[in-house]
């Protein structure tokens, strides 16, 4: 079978192995999974109701249009049904934006790297040319990304708070890549963690960016809102963006139980106050627990923490596995040296730190 040259380029993205199997192979009772920005607390008991009841309707096909869900969501940020799509997962909303945008042979993808990978596989599967220039000092380098900007930039992606550093690209720096884009390339503003960067951020000045042309703002219901697990994320953005979108768009592509969960989710603000909290209460914990272990991190506006180790980041990474701790090697990015590890709940957070002291013997 004959395979384009461009996909065998391509590393398929690696999972762990299920958190049972590695149990086994340990021989370990618990093992945390810190590794994937996950929700430590769980879904909110409004969502495990709502997925119970409305599984006697699985049987159904999901309504395509998520009409309940976008009446929602739009109320809840206050913009119009129509600026609003969904996917399985903001990745396939990424996905969609290549389909829709990147379509022609010099098309160029631009963005700084290290970043969320998928930006780079999606890209790769639709063979466009990938620019990917140095964060600097671990943030996006918006000077030497404008520079880059030219006629055939279709696509950039400004993710912030970026994955995996943390670090936000502030709302001056986005309207200096607006302002020097054509109309004609897209401006794609990632904001996967945005609930905890949101005191932090002009969110409202940010989220009204969707009324350019040219731009559009992802979201997610994987992190804060903790539904990883039923893949969906969402878009907003303007009326015709949107409907270029719907286009490629797979007929049903969020199912039944993602759409009901989403509302309950949405109704359920005490829980989403309560994840932002825990995150907080946990980053200060780890902060001080870095410090005393002299440990260089990256203050973080999202629910991870990249730090770096004295000794082989991979050795680090292989002996916390061997502890039963499970965090994120940073070695695919080119961050030799260093790590993220997810921000658990504060039993999580404390039995991390006391593996990691183990493993670098102090
Ligand atoms: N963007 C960023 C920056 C991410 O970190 C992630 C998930 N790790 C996503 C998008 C995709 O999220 P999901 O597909 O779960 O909505």
């Amino acid at each position: 079978m004959k395979v384009a040259d461009y996909l065998l380029k391509i590393t398929p993205y690696e999972g762990g192995k299920p958190i049972e199997e590695l149990q086994r192979e340990l021989g370990l009772v618990d093992v945390i999974k810190l590794a994937s920005n996950e929700n430590p607390l769980g879904p909110s008991k409004k969502v495990i109701e709502t997925i119970c009841k409305i599984a006697v309707n699985v049987n159904l096909y999901p309504d395509g249009n998520a009409y309940y869900l976008t009446q929602k969501l739009a109320k809840h940020l206050g913009v119009s049904d129509k600026n609003l799509i969904f996917g399985n997962g903001s990745d396939e909303i990424i996905e969609l934006l290549y389909k829709a945008f990147a379509t022609n042979q010099n098309d160029e993808i631009l963005y700084c790297y290290p970043t969320f990978i998928e930006y780079r596989i999606i890209g790769m599967a639709f063979n466009k040319k990938i620019i990917e220039l140095p964060l600097k000092d671990f943030a996006y380098d918006i000077d030497n990304l404008i520079e880059h900007i030219n006629e055939n930039t279709r696509i950039i992606f400004i993710n912030t708070p970026n994955n995996p550093t943390g670090t936000l690209t502030g709302l001056d720096d986005i309207l200096k890549i607006i302002n020097k884009a054509s109309k004609d390339t897209l401006i794609v503003i990632d904001e996967a963690y945005y609930e905890y960067a949101k005191p932090s951020t002009h969110y409202k000045e940010l989220l009204d960016l969707y009324k350019k042309e040219n731009v559009i703002i992802l979201r997610t219901f994987s992190k804060a809102y903790a539904l990883a697990g039923l893949r969906i994320g969402y878009g907003i953005a303007n009326e015709f963006i949107i409907q270029t979108l719907n286009r490629v768009r797979p007929p049903f592509n969020v199912n039944i139980v993602a759409q009901a969960a989403a509302i309950a989710a949405l109704d359920d603000k005490e829980h989403l106050k309560k994840s932002i909290q825990t995150n907080e209460e946990g980053k200060q914990f780890l902060y001080e627990q870095f410090n005393k272990l002299n440990l260089f991190y990256v203050p973080t506006f999202a629910n991870f923490i990249l730090f770096s180790t004295p000794i082989d980041a991979s050795i680090v990474y292989e002996n916390l596995l061997k502890e039963g701790v499970i965090v994120r090697s940073m070695k695919p990015y080119g961050y030799n040296n260093f790590l993220r590890v997810t921000v658990g709940t504060q039993k999580e957070n404390e039995i991390f730190i006391q593996k990691l002291k183990k493993v670098l013997h102090v």
